[in-house]
């Protein structure tokens, strides 16, 4: 296949109801350059529709600079006052905003629209109220989550939550460019591995595109509690069915995000976790140490009413929550600032502490994963949208969000039969060497 053919073939991925021939003359008019070709494309969709119905967004480099969105922004600045019936179903209405028939880069892979709030749409008559879920059996029923109350033992939560409150003096807030700004996150975070599986990830971590401070080993009570929720993860995990592409074996947290919302003001817009390090379809343990919040889920799929309902789960103390797969590719979630907290910890106050056990995989390393023009590796992403594409995952450049305007376009499919083949052809070739050397 020719370079352009190829090049041809993305865009019809990405567009996947627009003509080649216009396809062909967008990427032609480009030079070939596939970021400058989809904006082509996408301005003159614009040029002939603007007239009829008011745009979104078509900027294609908005969308690049963009893994979360418009709502981030709005979290970070704003209030959504979880909690507030009122205030729910203004958060509800926006959901259910009445769609354009315009499609950017944006929509057609499924990410949130980005100026959802500034577009006047009328709301739908019938919205839905945020739906609030305390009840793990209410969880597990209109979620792919288990909520586990009382998950680890009371003396453990307590001194987990001690130290860890102690850690998070030191732990930074992220940085991003999004919308041609410098976005700071009102919480703050950091990244640690097990020392009990540091054999399995020591390498570099990229997030928001830059190299993350180096990762901070578990902390004791860190290593105990991962052994206890792996341990319970995995006898859940016995009834339930397997996806394609997810871990098969035993889930063997090798690493933990931990966050810190020092109060009720501090939340996380929405986004879904990033999969270059964990693969497609990750199993996500998220233990809620400290005061009470609200963890909101919605499910995006487009022209569906019923799936556009924001979820809100209460998350006490020593509360686990488990994403199943595919959460991660299907919906969204957030952690909403609220005004008041229904009350203060006594150890922790306004404070809630988040660990998220995570397990990095080995066929997901930086090893495996491309690098684009700018010489860091890429994102990896799912097409959230229905259609042809589906199901699928690929790579794209990730500059963009640590440096504005920076983006060389980068766009490639992971096949990920082939990986998970190469991987293993590589780590039989590996242990064959081994034994070899024995001999
Ligand atoms: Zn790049």
């Amino acid at each position: 296949m020719s370079k352009r053919e190829n090049k041809l073939d993305q865009l019809s991925a990405l567009f996947e109801s627009a003509s080649k021939v216009k396809l062909l003359d967008s990427l032609q008019r480009a030079k070939g350059n596939m970021e400058q070709a989809a904006n082509i494309y996408l301005e003159e969709t614009e040029k002939c529709l603007e007239k009829k119905v008011p745009l979104r967004q078509t900027k294609l480099e908005l969308f690049f600079h963009d893994t979360s969105n418009s709502e981030t922004l709005k979290s970070i600045q704003g209030d959504c006052h979880a909690g507030s019936k009122e205030q729910s179903l203004t958060e509800a209405s926006r959901e259910g905003q009445i769609p354009l028939k315009i499609t950017s880069l944006n929509e057609i892979l499924k990410w949130p629209p980005l100026s959802a709030s500034k577009t006047k749409a009328k709301p739908k008559r019938n919205v839905r109220p945020v739906l609030r879920l305390y009840h793990a059996h209410d969880v597990a029923e209109r979620t792919q989550c288990t909520l586990i109350h009382d998950v680890l033992p009371k003396d453990l939560a307590n001194s987990l939550l001690k130290v860890m409150l102690e850690e998070s003096e030191t732990w930074q807030r992220n940085q991003w460019w999004l919308f041609e700004r410098m976005v700071t996150s009102s919480h703050t975070a950091s990244f640690y591995t097990s020392t009990e599986e540091n054999k399995t990830y020591d390498g570099e971590v990229y997030y928001n595109g830059k190299k993350t401070e180096s990762a901070r080993a578990f902390l004791p009570e860190m290593e105990i509690a991962r052994r206890a929720i792996r341990d319970i993860v995995n006898e859940k995990r016995k009834g339930r069915d397997r996806h394609e592409f997810e871990i098969q074996e035993y889930w063997n947290p090798n690493v933990a995000v931990a966050n810190c919302y020092s109060n009720s003001r501090e939340g996380v817009g929405w986004h879904s976790d990033e999969l270059t390090y964990l693969g497609p379809r990750p199993i996500i343990g998220s233990l809620s140490l400290g005061a009470t919040r609200q963890f909101r889920l919605r499910q995006i799929q487009e022209s569906d009413e019923k799936s556009s309902r924001i979820i809100s789960i209460t998350l006490p103390h020593n509360s686990l929550l488990i994403m199943w797969p595919p959460t991660q590719e299907l919906w969204k979630h957030e952690v909403c600032p609220q005004n008041v907290l229904d009350h203060l910890h006594p150890i922790a106050g306004s404070k809630r502490i988040n660990i998220t056990f995570r397990e990095f995989r080995e066929e997901y390393t930086d090893e495996w994963t491309p690098k684009c023009s700018c010489g860091i590796p890429c994102v990896l992403k799912p097409v959230m949208r229905s259609g042809p594409n589906n199901g699928r995952y690929f790579y794209m450049c990730y500059a963009g969000r640590a440096r504005e305007g920076q983006n060389c376009g980068f766009f490639e499919w992971l096949d990920v039969s082939k990986r998970q083949n190469d991987y293993e052809r590589k780590r039989l070739n590996l242990l064959q060497k081994q034994k070899n050397k024995s001999i």
